[in-house]
């Protein structure tokens, strides 16, 4: 299918509109992402036609939506290259998914041991494991991170020992844009017999995502920043953790029998789906990812690279101008301070000019203060955006620091 930007905001409703009397230029996809009428009309017609609960009725209306939840978990781990669906567990987003494993993994890991993360996660897969180590008495030791944004991968070389316990890292860097060697991390650990978590969230509308092929253990994603709904996300687990795992919550679904003394739990995925699902998000979710297949993550990726070339180029024109980020291996996140500017006053006159970008920590307070900053502004692209928005983007950057100056 030809990509066409055009073409594709017309998909995409929310962008047709003005903010403070100027056409929105969405620069925030890596907060959220915009939703196509496809993925809205697969949420309406859900609650319009098919709204019924999953595995309980016997009436029509309960197994149709029982068939259309279970065939989009298929979908979605075909996706993701999943060996099986039951390796599919459907959570609110990748913050539960991580507090989810977080929770189950308690025995796992014994006073005295080692959880890694790197210095460039979001709060969600750095506070859970954070509070792990204090509750069991382990260690969180810090992966650090290159004043370019790359990984000190001789670090975790170094630190692998059977005291190691997880190692969790994201495979997309929100704040600066870099992209994890994923497979040779997993590598890395599974010589030393270490199992990993994936933190995807920034992933899966930039990249593919082929968890066997990557190798990981469990793979954490959020539906809303690939274009699904809010409030839906998934745990990738591997059968032969998840089966020997504890429940996370309990209740209805995740059981198998109950008597007041005693229970026995379901089987995989429903072991970890305790309560009524999220269904109509997860049916949109499978929307979502169509879109996306139809369109080509390669495509998506020239295009959302040749965008973040281009804004990077031209940000480079403004005195003063300082990239955080420098990855060679980079995508779609753009952050960046002008010397002499503050973030917050930048993001604010970009606002008033139709272009919204995020400014401040970004949910990693700890790598923005240990590279000595208080925040940066972040631009983030989306395959909606097109090379006149970076125009406009850039053209407004440099006319507000011009009124800061
Ligand atoms: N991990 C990364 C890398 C993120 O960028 C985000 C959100 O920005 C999260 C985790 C948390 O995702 P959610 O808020 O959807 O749970």
């Amino acid at each position: 299918m030809p990509f066409s930007v055009e073409k594709i905001r017309a998909d995409f409703p929310v962008l047709n509109q003005k903010v403070h009397g100027k056409p929105l230029v969405y620069l925030d996809n890596a907060a959220t992402t915009q939703k196509p009428v496809q993925v809205i009309n697969r949420l309406s017609d859900y609650y319009r036609n098919e709204n019924s609960n999953v595995h309980r009725g016997v009436h029509l209306l309960s197994q149709k939506a029982t068939e259309d939840y279970e065939q989009a978990r298929t979908a979605i781990a075909n996706y993701i290259n999943a060996a099986e669906s039951k390796e599919i567990i459907f959570t609110r987003g990748t913050t539960e998914s991580v507090n989810l494993l977080a929770t189950v993994l308690e025995e796992w890991v014994q006073p005295g041991d080692v959880i890694l993360v790197s210095a460039m996660e979001h709060h969600s897969n750095l506070v859970p494991w954070q509070q792990l180590c204090r509750r069991r008495s382990a260690e969180l030791k810090i992966i650090p991170v290159d004043s370019k944004g790359i990984l000190d991968l001789e670090f975790l070389k170094k630190s692998l020992n059977p005291q190691v316990k997880l190692v969790a890292v994201n495979h997309i860097s929100n704040v600066l844009g870099t992209i994890n060697p994923v497979k040779e991390i997993v590598g890395l650990a599974h010589d030393a017999g270490v199992p990993v978590l994936i933190d995807g969230a920034q992933a899966l509308a930039h990249t593919k995502v082929d968890v066997q092929e990557i190798g990981a253990d469990f793979y954490a994603f959020s539906g809303h920043k690939v274009y699904a709904p809010m409030g839906i996300g998934v745990l990738y687990g591997r059968q032969t953790w998840m089966r020997r795992l504890p429940p996370y919550q309990y209740g209805g679904e995740m059981i198998d029998r109950v008597s007041f003394d005693e229970v026995t739990f379901n089987e995989l995925p429903y072991k970890y789906e305790a309560g009524t699902p999220n269904v109509g998000g997860v049916l949109a979710l499978e929307t979502a990812l169509q879109y996306v297949q139809k369109l080509g993550i390669e495509q998506i990726r020239k295009h959302e690279d040749l965008l973040l070339e281009k804004a990077t180029n031209q940000l480079l024109q403004v005195e003063g101008m300082k990239i955080i980020g420098k990855a060679p291996d980079k995508t779609a996140v753009l952050s960046f301070l002008v010397d002499g500017v503050h973030p917050y006053d930048l993001g604010t006159l970009l606002d008033q000019m139709g272009v919204a970008v995020r400014t401040g920590y970004h949910c990693a307070e700890p790598l923005i203060k240990q590279m000595g900053l208080s925040g940066t502004v972040r631009a983030s692209f989306a395959l909606y955006n097109s090379e006149e928005e970076v125009d406009v983007f850039t053209d407004a950057v440099k006319k507000a620091v011009n009124m800061l100056r």
